[in-house]
């Protein structure tokens, strides 16, 4: 059951940055480990990536072209021919080196002239312009120097970062061990999907929100199970959870009605408050706290569009605080294509569809209205005030990714 504040007691809901910082004290860093280089994508940097050696190593050839001395005026005889991966001879005064790009420039060779710059007959080559020193010629460390600082700790590894690091050469690096989530749903009206539904009934929906999101924003998810609405179940399902997860993450069952089961059960297994209720609509009814092991035990909203809330705005925050990044949530800055209402005390955050910059409402502004929903792909954030902000306002918005 979800019941609301009175407007005039702000001071029973924590502002979610409070809450986020709350968070973040609260957690340990995760331990560290090596991770070979095609898992990398995802995982986050736990010590820095250091350029074992220059890059490139040898300096080479931007160009198909011809190498040459610059000094030496054309015509060139042509002598050799070089491909990447050979290993060049010195160019001999007055010669040149026919060279595909990636090629080693010789020595002797100080620029690269492009196959189009030349004119060739009987293997004497001949510029049909000036040639300068250095032209067309990838120098030694001009990507990076031996030592240089690559990736640095706490950088998520996007699929190029990964190939970075196959470029250095480098099997595996050090990652931050991805945090281990279990996902619990409460609640006896819910059904799986696939099963029918009884007067009543409803089909659950959360725990996928939950697992996708938390999945895609680097975790391990050890499991996701259903907790019955019972004061011994839920307070077994947590301790199980507890010991298996640094982040335990559970859906409905948070407030106040006579099945809601979640305060109770983490007080009863020690966990330590940190705060309970959000200034944010909607999403408010949040409980967050640490276990005596130092998990993370969060008891989201059961609506689904409260529980987008309260994983966007905190959780993936408390995912990048474990792995050692920037725990601010990446926002965006786009305008309002409709006028919207503000509230004195709490920070509405309304999932919409961000198209060039513009955020246009789905209708999805009640927690429950998952279908409306569906099609947001960003999470507008509209600032606390008494009034309404016309259409073209630019306000912040999370990417749902
Ligand atoms: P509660 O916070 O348990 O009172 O739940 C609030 C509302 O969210 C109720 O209408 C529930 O049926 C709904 N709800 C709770 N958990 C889920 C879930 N896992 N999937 C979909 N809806 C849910
Ligand atoms: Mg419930």
């Amino acid at each position: 059951m979800t019941t609301d504040l009175p407007a005039d007691l702000p001071h029973l809901r924590t502002p979610v940055e409070d809450a986020r910082a709350l968070i973040v004290a609260a957690l340990r860093p995760l331990p560290v480990e090596a991770v070979a280089l095609h898992d990398l994508a995802g995982r986050v940097v736990g010590e820095p990536v250091i350029a074992p050696h220059d890059l490139p190593r040898h300096a080479n050839s931007s160009m198909d072209g011809f190498a040459v001395d610059a000094s030496t005026p054309s015509p060139w005889a042509l002598t050799a021919h070089i491909l990447a991966g050979d290993d060049p001879a010195p160019l001999a005064p007055g010669t040149t080196a026919a060279i595909a790009t990636g090629g080693v420039v010789p020595d002797g060779a100080n620029a690269v002239i492009p196959l189009e710059r030349v004119t060739e007959e009987r293997d004497v080559i001949t510029a049909l312009a000036p040639v300068e020193p250095g032209a067309c010629i990838r120098p030694v460390g001009a990507d990076a120097r031996q030592g240089d600082v690559v990736l640095d700790r706490g950088l998520r590894l996007s699929p190029l970062a990964a190939s970075a690091v196959s470029g250095l050469g480098l099997t595996e690096i050090i990652c931050v061990r991805r945090p281990r989530v279990v996902v619990l749903t409460t609640g006896d009206e819910l059904v799986p999907p696939g099963q029918p539904l009884r007067r009543g009934q409803i089909h659950e929906s959360n725990s996928i929100l939950v697992a996708a999101t938390l999945a895609a924003a680097g975790c391990e998810i050890v499991r996701t199970g259903s907790v019955a609405d019972t004061a011994e179940a839920t307070r077994a399902a947590f301790a199980a959870a507890i010991a298996d997860a640094d982040l335990v993450v559970s859906t409905g069952g948070v407030s106040v009605g006579p099945r809601d089961h979640v305060k109770p059960a983490l007080r009863a297994l020690g966990v330590h408050e940190l705060f309970w209720r959000i200034a944010t609509q909607p999403g408010q009814p949040v409980w967050c706290g640490t276990a005596p092991s130092g998990t993370l035990v969060t008891g989201l909203p059961g609506n689904p569009l409260s529980c987008l809330v309260g994983l966007h705005l905190l959780l993936i925050p408390a995912v990048r605080a474990l792995t050692g990044a920037s725990p601010e949530p990446e926002t965006v800055r786009a305008e309002l294509a409709q006028p919207i209402g503000q509230l004195p005390a709490r920070l509405r955050a309304i999932p919409m569809r961000l198209t060039a910059g513009r955020l246009e409402p789905l209708g999805a502004s009640l927690s429950h209205q998952l279908s409306r929903a569906a099609q947001a792909n960003a999470l507008a954030l509209i600032p606390t005030g008494d009034g309404e902000l016309p259409a073209g306002t630019i306000v912040d918005a999370v990417p749902l990714g």
